[in-house]
């Protein structure tokens, strides 16, 4: 029997795990196929407290991870919660094949790109269609080639500027006349002379699966109705993220938006289950906030644990 399952390796879940290891819990953290979450995609994180200069997203998630693991964190690397039960005082996780029991768990399961859902997108996608710069940007076929990015937050500015080191000329496709990004970001975007901003405007079609790679992408300009053929070898996609949460629909209350819903700090619906980071939170979504709820998660799960005698 474990005292508390931690679901996930992002900026919540190893700081949950930091409090949990140095309250003595020994918690077990299954980091799931991707760990480290969504930072890893990132380049240099710049709005992390405490690193003047910036800190690489994926160097900041091995200190952490180190940090945890330093205090008695045990972890399963790269397996994957695939079921999960909360019905009674015992909850029981299924980490790949096999059924764990835990008095407490902490989820911290994050989101994942949000797809366009438009013709030729699914069947180019590794062909062309990206939903990381970071990740794929430095591909040699992308190199000095027209790229497009989609969306008009922080994290289409963040990939627009990260691939005009590769790009001939990077077109941000948006469908609104002004960027959702914050100011800094948005200036950067906009002083930048190698990206052109499309406004108002979304991508009807991704060209051509018959190639088997992208050739072109079809725009629709939403104010005048009319529609263009924008040539390009590469489209990243950065329209947002849907939260991971799948396996609880039905067993802890989720919102319209598939969030887990939480009360007095990270309770959830059930007695025992707590949650944080972005699979809670769909306005602040940082890392800072991120970790800021992975602690008030452990400390919760930890009271949880003191005070019901399981
Ligand atoms: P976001 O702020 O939700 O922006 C999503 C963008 O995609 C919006 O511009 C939205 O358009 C557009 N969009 C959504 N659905 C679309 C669709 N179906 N077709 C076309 N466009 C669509 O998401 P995000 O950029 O991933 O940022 C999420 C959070 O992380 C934010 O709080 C952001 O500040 C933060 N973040 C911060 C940094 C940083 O500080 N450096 C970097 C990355 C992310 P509308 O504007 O019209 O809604």
């Amino acid at each position: 029997m474990e005292e508390v399952i931690i679901i996930g390796s992002g900026c919540a879940g190893w700081t949950a795990a930091i409090y949990l290891a140095r309250a003595k819990l020994s918690p077990l953290l299954v980091t799931g196929s991707e760990p480290g979450g969504l930072l890893t995609t990132t380049t240099l994180v710049e709005n992390y407290p405490g690193f003047p200069l910036g800190i690489q997203g994926t160097e900041l998630m091995e200190a952490m991870r180190k940090q945890a693991e330093r205090f008695g964190t045990r972890v399963k690397y790269l397996s994957v919660v695939t079921d999960f039960q909360c019905d009674g005082k015992i909850k029981r996780v299924k980490i790949d094949d096999e059924w764990l029991e835990t008095k407490a768990v902490v989820i911290a399961v994050g989101a994942r790109p949000r797809k366009l859902s438009v013709p030729g997108e699914s069947e180019l996608e590794t062909k062309g269609v990206s939903y990381c710069a970071t990740c794929d940007g430095a591909l040699p076929v992308f190199r000095n080639q027209p790229l497009v990015v989609v969306g008009g937050g922080d994290s289409a500015c963040e990939e627009a500027l990260y691939l005009t080191r590769f790009a001939s000329v990077v077109y941000l496709v948006h469908r609104r006349d002004v960027l959702r990004a914050s100011s800094i970001m948005a200036e950067r975007v906009l002083n930048e002379p190698k990206i052109k901003v499309i406004w108002n405007s979304v991508i009807e079609k991704v060209l051509d699966p018959k190639q088997d790679r992208v050739t072109a992408v079809v725009l629709r300009n939403v104010k005048e109705e009319t529609t263009s053929l924008l040539e390009c070898r590469g489209l990243f996609v950065a329209i947002g993220h849907v939260p991971n949460t799948q396996i609880f629909e039905g067993k802890i209350e989720l919102d319209e938006k598939k969030l887990i819903k939480t009360t007095e700090g990270t309770r959830t619906s059930v007695a025992g289950v707590f949650a944080c980071g972005d699979c809670v939170d769909g306005v602040y979504r940082q890392a800072v906030t991120a970790a800021g709820m992975g602690c008030m998660a452990a400390i919760d799960a930890e009271r949880y644990l003191r005070e019901k005698s399981i």
